[in-house]
């Protein structure tokens, strides 16, 4: 997808140019069509949902509630879209709009919000975004295309998984993470409080909830810092400039706005209830990831005793006997897990990983792929890689290390080194880099090895013109180190009266 991005982009800018922009009213660049924006919102949102941490599911009359509560605004919103808003299981407060109308609130959020009103700020300013096209003008600057070849960091996400997401999904991974600006920050901000006073929701909410943020933002909380203070941050001039909104609404909406505290209260009331399984989840999460792991199981213990119909804690489960190489409890748990919600790609992910250390590599395939088609991620690609070169299919072995090599750290690491096995054999000249020249008469190359392996052999072919007749010569070389560089003799030599022309060198042969 991100390899035609740009070319459609270049050719619908000259089809289109200019337009309104459907919030502000005002004329603006607009290269993004609509079709766009709403193929990217629908093919961006299950990945990216997945990316940070699932949708919450034990309480769906919560995820019904904001998205009703979300639609209520939408539809007195300037620009109708096919608009939806679920509620993600995360604890960090957080949420996040995708171009076309799809919109998130995590876990943790809803529970910083003190009424509906305050719910409906959020939404509104999220729903501002979508229908003033932030995200779409956030790709026609090029500000996303430009890192959409290498693998995405997702700073808000709590999962490891979300450093490894490959793929056409890297392109929702990177809108989630971007700031928009202090321009459209203000824009959604102030369109927000229009929107939720013509919804009949009390706009000073819009204001307590920007307090609430600068306090927050005040106390150290990492989580707050990686969540929605990194993308949307919180300042006295958007307090300021919230409060002139409000002043100036015009008076025919100031009657009976409500802020709806008892709904609210009631609606989270479960959430709530749970929050020390959530509390206990989190540490735990943070112990396993320290390898503490006897400890981590304590606390999800603990969370699942709390809360046993939480399908992350037995991910959790499973993930720490993954760690403790018990891969028959990992599977038991990765197994009560998806019998709670079968469309999460971790849990996959791990059963597929646990799958291939038992050695049954039919289940693993399956699962891999299955995480993959949930959320594509180098750590699948590359666990399939190695099932593939098990089964002597160097072909499909090529292709999963290909698609899991641009990704950072050690597994990017490993998955290129593991195509350059594959892939130099065919291609010899795309890792041994060779330049001839001439000294003192004789026909020499200089070749370097630009991989990361030591190649035990390799033929460098040498080819010249001499006096108008065409020459060659191969030379078997080796070993050649990681990096090293030597010069080749071609063996050819010739006198002060040769017309020497056309030097010309190749790797024709390489094995590592
Ligand atoms: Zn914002």
């Amino acid at each position: 997808m991100h390899r035609l991005a740009l070319p459609v982009l270049m050719i619908s800018w000259l089809l289109t140019g200019c337009a309104v922009n459907p919030v502000t009213g005002k004329n603006e660049l607009s290269f993004v069509t609509e079709a766009q924006e709403l193929s990217i919102g629908r093919e961006q949102y299950l990945p990216s949902q997945q990316s940070q941490g699932g949708l919450y599911q034990v309480d769906p009359e919560l995820n019904h509630y904001v998205n009703d509560v979300g639609m209520r605004i939408a539809i007195v919103s300037d620009r109708q879209l096919p608009y939806e808003f679920v509620v993600i299981n995360n604890s960090v407060p957080n949420a996040w709009a995708l171009p076309g109308g799809k919109i998130a609130v995590n876990r943790g959020l809803l529970l910083k919000l003190g009424n509906e009103a305050e719910l409906a700020a959020v939404l509104s300013h999220e729903i501002v975004h979508a229908a003033a096209r932030h995200g779409a003008k956030l790709m026609q600057r090029g500000v996303i295309l430009q890192g959409a070849i290498t693998a995405t960091t997702i700073g808000v996400s709590d999962s490891d998984y979300g450093n490894y997401i490959v793929g056409g999904a890297q392109l929702g991974g990177q809108l989630l993470k971007q700031r928009y600006g202090r321009t459209a920050e203000l824009e959604s901000d102030y369109y927000g409080i229009q929107y939720m006073a013509k919804a009949g929701y009390d706009p000073m909410a819009a204001i307590s909830l920007q307090q609430t943020f600068v306090e927050l933002s005040a106390v150290e909380d990492s989580n707050w810092l990686a969540g929605l203070f990194s993308s949307h941050p919180p300042s006295k001039e958007r307090v300021d400039k919230n409060r002139a909104t409000v002043a100036a609404l015009s008076p025919q909406l100031r009657t009976d706005f409500e802020l709806g505290v008892d709904r609210y209260r009631k609606q989270i009331a479960y959430l709530k209830q749970k929050q020390a399984a959530y509390n206990a989840f989190d540490q735990a999460n943070t112990l396993a990831a320290n390898n503490e792991l006897d400890s981590a199981l304590g606390l999800v213990n603990k969370a699942i005793h709390e809360e046993p119909a939480e399908p992350r804690f037995y991910g959790l489960k499973a993930d720490i006997y993954f760690e403790k190489k018990q891969y028959r409890l990992a599977n038991a748990y990765y197994d009560q897990a998806l019998k709670l919600d079968p469309e999460y790609f971790e849990y996959y992910l791990g059963r597929g990983l646990s799958m291939s250390k038992l050695g049954q590599y039919d289940a693993a395939k399956r699962d891999l792929q299955y995480s993959n088609k949930l959320l594509p991620t180098a750590i699948a690609m590359n666990a399939l890689g190695q099932l593939s070169l098990a089964a002597d299919d160097s072909r499909s072995a090529k292709n999963y290390f290909q698609n899991a090599m641009n990704a950072r750290g050690e597994i990017g690491a490993r998955a290129r080194d593991a195509f350059t096995r594959l892939d130099l054999p065919d291609n010899p000249a795309r890792y041994i880099s060779a330049k001839a020249y001439l000294i003192d008469d004789a026909l020499v190359a200089t070749v370097s090895n630009r991989t990361s392996l030591t190649i035990a052999r390799f033929d460098v072919t040498f080819a010249v013109t001499v006096n108008g007749d065409n020459i060659q010569r191969t030379v078997s070389l080796g070993p050649l180190r990681a990096g090293q560089r030597l010069q080749a003799a071609s063996g050819f030599r010739f006198s002060d009266d040769d017309l020497v022309e056309n030097l010309r060198v190749g790797i024709t042969g390489a094995k590592l």
